[in-house]
């Protein structure tokens, strides 16, 4: 079975909500949505307090090309216009709306039909891509960037395939895996218009074999919608990371940045963002609503809901059972790549893919150990990087030695700490050097820019 090639660990899946079906949440009381839910510019409010907004409003508009706009998931009244806490612990703008009732703009499709690609032979590449513009779709794998770029190749490039990332590898998230096995065909016609939009002929979607009964099912729906092809892949973590992916499903290695996927002719997105592409472009509804999983060993119900967007989490623990006593933190999206929340008042943005509540024995960190020199880390790393290298050198501000031993090719999966049997906290020190060395790249970029 296919997998990626270079190294790669196997955390425990704890996939504890994976036969939870997907239920609808219960609406907030009031909804805050982050003018900054995306890679890029933050949106622009277009309201102001006291406006009546209904599901499907436009609140912010895109604040540039590599932006996306935000739409109201709720109907009622803009209370305020003001700064909020987000997941990144930053405050950053943000609309607040008051619920009343559960009004939605006329011009969304809610009915549950499913419309094919067939349905409508009016729909050409140049559509499609300004209807996913329109909607504020972005990747909903975590990754946030606005899914419009990534299907508008630069110049020179021509994409030859779309990968549909459903591989989940990160362990207790069950939210993909729930959407395939309760929407494939809507999936699937959205897979069609992604490859319509990059005018390509072949469409795979990589689904990881500890799924099985979303591969037999995707593989039974597939038969009718020509050209894409289910590729199982064998269960190793970071598979969900665009370059492992790419290796995995179509053998071709992406090389260090500035190089990205299109480079080799493919253009990745994840199996929630076919979802979304498919309600934006055949039912006319905005991003306002995604599967969340909420879990953790102590959770009385692990779940998996469709919420609105600006939900706060705090609401979303409640229906599972509430904020078990013995928490000892609770993370933003999978214990691997997920970060701590400082807040439960945070809400719900396009990227949450899941609340991770950890119990006091998960939280405790072990205290880290002088380096061994085992190497552990370096056999795990899916990049083929150094990590005890970069972590000692971004611990004591050797940035040139990080930069040169290529740290920002990190993709941050944490697969070297998760390997270190000294406990060394090699994710945090390299982010620190890699988020530094961008900074100083950028600063060098803009300094030898020829002056205008
Ligand atoms: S976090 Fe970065 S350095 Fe560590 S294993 Fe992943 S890619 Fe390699
Ligand atoms: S795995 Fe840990 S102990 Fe081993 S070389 Fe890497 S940093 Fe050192």
């Amino acid at each position: 079975m296919k997998t990626f090639r270079i190294g790669g660990v196997h955390p425990a899946e704890n996939k504890l909500s994976a036969s939870s079906p997907i239920r609808e949440a219960a609406l907030p009381k009031q909804a805050v949505f982050s003018m900054f839910q995306h890679i890029g510019a933050p949106a622009v409010p277009v309201v102001k307090k006291g406006d009546a907004v209904k599901v499907g409003t436009l609140l912010g508009e895109a604040g540039g090309f590599v932006s996306a706009p935000i739409y109201s998931s709720v109907s009622g009244k803009v209370s305020k216009v003001d700064v909020a806490l987000d997941a990144s612990d930053t405050r950053r703008m943000a609309v607040y709306v008051d619920v009343e009732g559960d009004e939605w703009e006329e011009s969304i499709d809610r009915s549950t039909d499913l419309v094919k690609l067939a349905d409508r032979p009016d729909l050409d590449a140049k559509t499609i891509v300004e209807k996913i513009k329109q909607a504020g779709i972005v990747g909903m794998g975590g990754a946030t960037f606005p899914t419009h770029v990534k299907l508008c190749p630069p110049p020179g490039q021509k994409a030859e395939c779309v990968i549909i990332n459903a591989v989940e590898c990160e362990p207790y998230l069950t939210a993909d895996h729930r959407l395939m096995l309760e929407k494939a065909d809507e999936i699937l016609v959205g897979v069609q218009l992604l490859m319509k939009a990059v005018a390509v002929e072949k469409g795979y979607v990589g689904i990881e074999n500890n799924k099985p009964d979303a591969i037999v099912l995707m593989k039974k729906k597939a038969e009718k919608y020509p050209n894409i092809e289910i590729v199982p892949l064998k269960v190793k973590y970071p598979q969900g990371g665009e370059k492992q992916l790419i290796d995995a499903v179509i053998g071709r290695q992406v090389p260090a940045p500035p190089a990205i996927p299109i480079n080799v002719g493919a253009v990745v997105q994840n199996v929630g963002t076919a979802f979304a592409v498919y309600e934006a472009v055949m039912k006319n509804k905005p991003l306002i609503s995604r599967v969340i999983t909420v879990t953790g060993k102590s959770v009385k119900q692990p779940s998996n809901l469709m919420a609105r967007l600006g939900t706060p989490f705090q609401q979303l623990i409640d229906e599972c059972g509430g904020l078990p006593e013995d928490t000892g933190k609770v993370i933003g999206g999978g214990p691997m790549m997920g970060k701590a929340l400082i807040s439960l008042d945070i809400p719900m943005t396009k990227g949450s893919s899941g609340l991770l509540i950890m119990n006091d024995k998960e939280a405790r960190r072990t205290a880290p150990q002088p380096c061994i020199r085992c190497a552990k880390c370096v056999s795990a790393c899916p990049m083929g990087l150094e990590p005890f290298l970069l972590a000692t050198a971004s611990s004591q501000h050797m940035w040139e030695t990080t930069e040169k031993n290529n740290i920002t090719s990190c993709i941050e999966c944490g697969s070297c700490a998760f390997t270190c049997p000294s406990h060394r906290p090699l994710l945090d020190m390299i982010r620190l050097g890699k988020t530094t060395v961008m900074g100083i790249i950028k600063a060098r970029a803009a300094a030898n820019a020829p002056k205008k």
